[in-house]
């Protein structure tokens, strides 16, 4: 059943605007910033993730720095050890045999130490060098004021000295000496054992494919804070060398030995993971840095291709969900305009429900794709029942239409359901709960159809219309039982007044005889006697004849046919040439005369006692004038008699119109009361009206109405 079908009692939902801005505005929101807070989650996710990556690879670095800076620590500190051991024992060869050991050190390449340093000299007591293998020295070399001689010569401590790379005065390649104190027999300052050591070689450990392109490692003597080797690939392999730093934190003797840190070079400037290790046994620091933006270059790469395709991403995320959320939105409104028409609907429908339900009538929605119907309270009370008493279901109606009326109302039905009607309409009888039956007008339409034109629903009304059934069935018998009487009335009539006239002539005729035979033997009131007899005979015949006439007016009549006015009144004029040269009347006649649908004798029978009696109810010594038209009107043509007579008073409008009724005794005016009787009769016939306008003495005015010809008349 449709929801309109629900009954008046079944209100849609109201919605109220603000539950509908909530639905309108919030859920939407609400979608957005689910989705907005799901695709944040998301991107925050991958940030999370790529900071985790990051600290992970930072960490991972730091810990490749920090083995780097172990291993090479540890190779210095070999180095360095391996390099003290040497001076070590070249300086006690040099103090056991001077000479042996200077013809020996000529032949470096040979000697155990030649891969450590590239010069090995000796400086006297008086600061002048004494020795190089590199060659002979040419002229004295003083070297009083370089730190390597002078620290020895200072301190009686027997110490190995690392110098700041210098540049050698012998061999003129930058060279770190290191340097240990010769010590005479008798335990004086001997000298200075040197061994000259390329910077480069002790940073050469490492290579490119270690550190990479930004990697650097560097020896700083933390006495001295100077960089005493360093390698890198950038700029230049040896830059740096000789520099003094002035604010690295590594230096700071009091911090730990091993350390990490993130500094810009203060030789190239390039920024890298430093880790350093100051060395145990010497005051040396042993430093590798690995370029920070070359460690980070992939990570970063992939950081900004994982941070584009996320943007992407969630920016398509985003978009989805408002495009989602407009949707929501866009539905949500649909679904409100939906529901405000259905509550439209159903509160017109309603309305007519209930202004049917308070003129009495029942009102009844059927569906017909689900078969079901609804039937209002007010049918069900008019059949005596109670609102639950019965069923929404066809069957209720079926089963109790009257079986005589079933056949007719199914096919009204089927008539409207085929569109060949454009309302349903069947009055039946139908079976009360008191097992009586009630007339039903039940109406109804078709208010639904499917693409097909099958009827969809259909809806209609029940009118009780019992006592305009009962009342119309009282009314026909009585029509029939007036109309049977009538009947028998004029055919008594006719045949009286028929049979009677034959006694009358009888009469008649004999009076008139003894009149001609007793003729100058009688005596003068004898034969007014006689008089008198024949007179009341012959009234009595045209008494009988007028009767006769008026009895026969729509009784023994012809099929109507088409006749001409003008043809009627042509006719009258020649019956009544007598009558109206003898009372010097004039009668005028409308040229325009119409063509007239009826029985030609009865039209001329009405309009020949209408001029007649025109003729007739003159004033004395006033000669007739008599008129007669004719207009056509909305209902038909209307013709008029009009006289200058004597008039009539307006209380017997009415009734001249009866059988028998005169104005004037016999012997003012001659007549019988019939003719317009007969007048009236003869217009009914023609389903036309015959009315009368006077005023006494002025004259009167006969109208008569009768209807068109039909259209398809002949
Ligand atoms: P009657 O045979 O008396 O003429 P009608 O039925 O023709 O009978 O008329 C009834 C009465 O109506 C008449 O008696 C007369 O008084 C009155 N009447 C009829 N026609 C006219 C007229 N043209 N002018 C005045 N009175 C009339």
């Amino acid at each position: 059943m449709s929801a309109a079908a629900a009954g008046p009692e079944v209100s849609a939902p109201v919605t109220t605007p603000c539950r509908s801005f909530h639905a309108l505005v919030i859920l939407p929101l609400l979608v957005v910033a689910l989705g907005a807070v799901l695709v944040g989650a998301g991107v925050w996710g991958v940030v999370h993730s790529l900071e985790r990556e990051r600290a992970e690879i930072v960490q991972a670095k730091e810990a490749d720095a920090a083995n780097l800076a172990r291993a090479f620590e540890e190779s210095i500190r070999q180095t360095v050890r391996r390099l003290d051991q040497a001076l070590i024992h070249l300086r006690a060869e040099y103090a056991a045999a001077p000479d042996a050991f200077l013809v020996r050190a000529k032949d470096w390449q040979r000697s155990l130490y030649a891969d450590l340093a590239f010069q090995v000299g000796v400086i006297g007591p008086d600061g002048r060098l004494r020795f190089s293998n590199l060659g002979v020295v040419p002229s004295p070399i003083d070297l009083n004021d370089r730190e390597h001689f002078a620290v020895h010569r200072r301190s009686g401590e027997d110490a190995l000295f690392i110098s700041r790379p210098i540049l050698g005065r012998m061999s003129g390649k930058w060279s770190i000496q290191f340097t240990r104190r010769i010590v005479q027999p008798d335990g004086s300052f001997g000298g200075v054992m040197v061994l000259s050591v390329n910077p480069a070689d002790l940073t050469s450990f490492y290579g490119p494919a270690e550190l990479g392109r930004q990697g650097s490692v560097m020896l700083v003597g933390t006495a001295n804070r100077a960089v005493l080797a360093r390698a890198s690939a950038i700029p230049s392999d040896a830059a740096g060398v000789g520099r003094t730093l002035v604010d690295r934190p590594y230096l700071d003797p009091a911090g730990p030995a091993n350390t990490i840190h993130y500094l810009a070079s203060e030789v190239d400037d390039v920024v890298r993971i430093v880790a350093a290790r100051r060395l145990r046994d010497y005051p040396l620091l042993a430093i590798v840095g690995l370029g920070w933006e070359e460690l980070m270059a992939p990570y970063e790469e992939r950081r900004r291709d994982v941070l584009t395709a996320t943007a992407a991403a969630g920016g398509a995320g985003m978009a989805a969900i408002l495009l989602i959320a407009w949707l929501i939105r866009m539905q949500i409104a649909q679904h409100r305009r939906l529901v405000e028409a259905q509550r439209q609907i159903a509160d017109s429908e309603e309305r007519w429900r209930l202004a049917l339900e308070a003129v009495g009538d029942g009102v009844w929605d059927w569906n017909a794709a689900t078969g079901e119907v609804f039937f209002s309270r007010g049918w069900k009370s008019m059949l005596g029942y109670g609102e639950d008493e019965l069923a929404n279901r066809l069957e209720e109606w079926e089963t109790r239409v009257h079986p005589e009326d079933w056949a007719a109302a199914q096919a009204d039905v089927r008539r409207h359901l085929d569109g060949t009607t454009p309302v349903y309409a069947n009055e039946h009888r139908v079976r009360c709960k008191d097992g009586a039956y009630k007339w039903i007008l039940d109406r109804g339409i078709v208010v639904r159809r499917g693409p097909d034109g099958k009827a969809l629903r259909m809806v209609g009304t029940h009118t009780d219309i019992t006592r305009r059934r009962q009342s119309e069935e009282a009314l026909r018998g009585k029509t029939v039982e007036l109309e049977r009487s009538n009947a028998e009335l004029e055919a008594f009539a006719y045949v009286a007044s028929h049979d009677l006239r034959q006694p009358l002539r009888t009469i008649n005729s004999y009076l008139a005889l003894l009149q001609k035979d007793l003729d100058g033997t009688l005596e003068e009131e004898t034969a007014e006697y006689i008089r008198f007899a024949r007179d009341g005979a012959q009234r009595m015949d045209r008494l009988i004849v007028d009767l006769l006439e008026y009895s026969r007016v729509g009784r023994k009549t012809r099929p109507f046919a088409l006749c001409a006015a003008a043809g009627i009144f042509a006719t009258v004029r020649d019956n009544l040439s007598e009558a109206i040269a003898e009372a010097s009347a004039t009668l005028s006649i409308a040229e325009e005369l119409p063509v007239l649908w009826g029985d030609e004798n009865e039209l001329e029978r009405l309009f020949q006692n209408l001029i007649g009696n025109a003729v007739k109810y003159r004033v004395a010594g006033r000669p007739p004038e008599i008129r007669v038209a004719a207009a056509a009107e909305a209902e038909g043509w209307r013709f008029t008699v009009q006289d200058n007579g004597i008039g009539i008073a307006p209380e017997h409008f009415e009734r001249i119109f009866g059988i028998f009724q005169r104005l004037h005794g016999r012997s003012e005016y001659d007549g019988t009361g019939i003719g317009l009787a007969v007048c009236k009769k003869i217009v009914e016939h023609h389903k036309g009206r015959i009315w009368v306008d006077s005023e006494p003495e002025r004259g009167s005015t006969f109208h008569v109405l009768l209807p068109l010809p039909k259209a398809d008349a002949p």
